[in-house]
């Protein structure tokens, strides 16, 4: 049985009954561009499962580390993704709106994948105000700056400039 299966025919059928999940397991290929859950890193569910009329209703939080390089200064950075999650698992499920409820299991996987991917930053930044790296000497510019002459135009935007009859 996979990880993130968890058996519900205790609470099935009992209107309002209730139980809590709290599991961790390894996802493999949570990653975008920009920053990835390092592999062997767990993903925690914690869950309230509740059964409700159309089926069982999952709500609380999804969380997974992650890493990635800074945009500007290609530093590693690392962080974590919370999300939280309230989805509905029922016999007969929408795709897009709701998840299966089969043989009295839900799969918790896809909802904590879909939640940790929305959550990853495309983007990392090691700190809001980095600097980043010199476009011509990748100097570091957070540590200092360096001897290259700042370049203010874009040479693009001067063949432009010359075009134009004013
Ligand atoms: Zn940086
Ligand atoms: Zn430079």
């Amino acid at each position: 049985m996979r990880a993130l299966v968890v058996d519900v025919a205790d609470i099935r059928n009992r209107p309002a009954a209730r139980r809590a999940e709290h599991i961790e397991a390894v996802l493999d290929g949570l990653a975008l561009t920009g920053s990835a859950v390092p592999a062997g890193a767990g993903v925690v569910v914690e869950v309230m499962l509740e059964s409700v009329k159309e089926g069982i209703l999952a709500t609380g939080t999804v969380a997974a580390p992650w890493t990635g390089p800074c945009r500007r200064c290609l530093k590693p950075v690392a962080g974590d993704a919370r999300a939280a999650v309230a989805e509905l698992f029922e016999e007969r499920a929408t795709e897009g709106e709701s998840y299966p409820l089969v043989h009295d299991q839900v799969d918790l996987e896809p909802l904590a994948r879909e939640a940790v991917l929305l959550e990853l930053p495309q983007a990392p930044l090691c700190r809001d105000d980095c600097r980043g790296l010199c476009a011509t000497c990748g100097a570091d510019l957070n540590e200092g700056s360096c001897r290259c002459v700042p370049e203010n135009r874009d040479p693009r935007w001067a063949a432009l400039d010359a075009l134009r009859p004013d």
